[in-house]
C-alpha cells in the first residue's frame, strides 16, 4: 500500500533533478551560478522537497515571484539567497529586511518607497527594462540608466547589490529575434560596466533565463536564472534542449472501469464522442480539477502499458475515458499521463502543444488536489 491514495498523482524524480542541475553547471561559464528560480511551488513540482534537494546539490542562489514564496524558501533554505523576482507591496519593506531577502527594483518610485518602510537595510537588485516591457528602469541610453542607478545606490536603506534584466525572445533562432535580444544583452552590460567606471562595481549583474542558457549562453550573466529546463522541459517546444535534460515530473492515474461499448454508443458530456465500431473503453481517475486540461478532449494520447491510447469525449472534471481496444487494461492498472512507459513518453510539452499552450502552464496547473510524491528514479 502506498501511503496516499492511489488516483491521480504526479511523481517527482529527485534524482533527474540533480542530473539536471549538474548538467545546466556544465553549460555555464566558470563565473556564472546557478540562481534556481522555484517560483510557483516549483513550477508546480514542490517547493519544499525541490529547494531541499537543489540546496543538496550546490545551488546557493533562488528566485521566487513574491513575499509568501520568499518566506516558504527561507524556511526550506535558511542559509540561501533569495531573490524577488516580482513586486512586493513597499508596506512590506520591513519584511524583506527581517527576513533577509532581496528584492527585484521595478522602478526608482518603488525603491524609494520601500527605503520609507524600513528602518533597516533592504538588499536589492535592480531590475532593468530592455525591451521585456514588463517591469523595470526603463531608459533611452545606458549612461542615464546607470546615473540613476548611482542615485539609488546613494540612498540609506538600499544595499544595491546587482542589476537584472529579461530577454522577451531569447528562445527564437531568426535573424530579427536575435539582434533583438543582442540589443537587450549590450543594454545591460553597458549600464554594468558604465557603473564600474563610476565606482560601483556590483556582484552580480544577470540576464540568463533557460532559453539563453540554451541558445546563447554569456560568460558574464553572474547568476543563471534557470526555470524550465531545470524541471526538463522546453523554453519554445520543439526547440531542442540539452538530451541530457530529463523531465522531473511525471502524472499518473489509474483504470477505475473497463467496459464495452458498441458501435454507435456515445461517450461523455455533450455526446461529441460516437463509438465509430465496438469498442473497449476505460474509465480514469482524473480530469481537469486535477490540472488536466479539458482541451485535451478527444485528442491527448495517455500511455497504458506502453502503448498510446486516445482520449475519446470529453474529459471530465475528475474522470476521463480512452480507448483500450488495441491493449489488455483492468480496473487498478496504473496509467501514465506525462512520463514514461515502456520505449514511449509523453511529455507536458507534447501536452501544451495540443492545447495551444507551452509546458510551463501544463506542470504549474496540475493542481493542489494531486500529490506530490518525491522518489529517487531506478535508473541512477
Ligand atoms: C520566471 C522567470 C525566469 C525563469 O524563466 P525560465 O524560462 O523558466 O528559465 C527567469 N527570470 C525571470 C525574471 C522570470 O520571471
Amino acid at each position: 500500500m502506498k501511503p496516499y491514495l492511489k488516483r491521480a498523482w504526479a511523481e517527482i524524480s529527485l534524482s533527474d533533478l540533480r542530473n539536471n542541475v549538474n548538467v545546466i553547471n556544465s553549460m555555464l561559464g566558470a563565473n556564472t551560478e546557478i540562481m534556481a528560480v522555484v517560483k510557483a511551488d516549483a513550477y508546480g513540482h514542490g517547493e519544499h522537497q525541490v529547494s531541499r534537494c537543489l540546496w543538496e546539490s550546490g545551488v546557493r542562489h533562488f528566485a521566487v515571484s513574491n513575499l509568501d514564496e520568499a518566506i516558504e524558501v527561507r524556511k526550506s533554505c535558511p542559509e540561501a539567497e533569495v531573490l524577488i523576482l516580482g513586486y512586493t507591496p513597499p508596506e512590506y519593506g520591513q519584511a524583506l529586511a527581517d527576513n533577509n531577502i532581496i528584492q527585484g527594483i521595478v522602478s526608482s518610485e518603488y525603491a524609494y518607497e520601500l527605503a520609507e518602510n524600513t528602518s533597516d537595510n533592504i538588499r536589492c537588485h535592480i531590475k532593468i527594462d530592455t525591451g521585456m516591457g514588463r517591469i523595470g528602469l526603463k531608459y533611452d541610453s545606458p549612461s542615464e540608466c546607470a546615473e540613476e542607478i548611482i542615485r539609488l545606490s546613494e540612498c540609506e536603506k538600499l544595499s544595491v547589490e546587482g542589476v537584472y534584466t529579461h530577454f522577451a525572445v531569447a528562445d527564437c533562432d531568426d535573424e530579427e529575434n536575435i539582434e533583438y535580444t543582442d540589443r537587450q544583452e549590450k543594454f545591460i552590460l553597458d549600464v554594468y560596466d558604465e557603473l564600474a567606471e563610476k565606482g560601483l562595481k556590483l556582484r552580480h549583474l544577470h540576464f540568463a533565463n533557460s532559453a539563453t542558457i540554451s541558445y546563447r549562453n554569456s560568460e558574464r550573466s553572474t547568476l543563471a536564472r534557470a526555470g524550465i529546463i531545470m524541471y526538463g522541459l522546453c523554453p519554445n517546444y520543439p526547440m531542442k534542449i540539452d538530451n541530457r535534460l530529463k523531465s522531473v515530473m511525471a502524472l499518473k492515474a489509474v483504470i477505475s472501469h473497463v467496459k464495452k461499448v458498441c458501435k454507435g454508443e456515445c461517450i461523455s458530456y455533450g455526446r461529441t464522442f460516437t463509438a465509430p465500431r465496438d469498442m473497449d473503453i476505460a474509465t480514469v481517475t482524473i480530469g481537469y480539477a486535477d490540472g488536466y486540461s479539458r482541451l485535451l478532449s478527444s485528442k491527448g494520447e495517455i500511455l497504458v502499458h506502453g502503448k498510446r491510447c486516445r482520449i475519446v469525449g470529453r474529459v471530465c472534471m475528475d474522470q476521463l475515458m480512452i480507448d483500450v481496444s488495441e491493449v489488455s487494461a483492468k480496473a487498478g492498472d496504473i496509467v501514465t499521463l506525462i512520463g514514461k512507459d515502456g520505449d514511449d513518453e509523453i511529455t507536458a510539452d507534447e501536452l501544451a502543444a495540443i492545447c495551444s499552450t507551452i509546458g510551463y502552464e501544463v506542470v504549474c496547473g496540475i493542481s493542489k488536489r494531486v500529490p506530490r510524491i518525491f522518489h529517487e528514479s531506478e535508473e541512477e
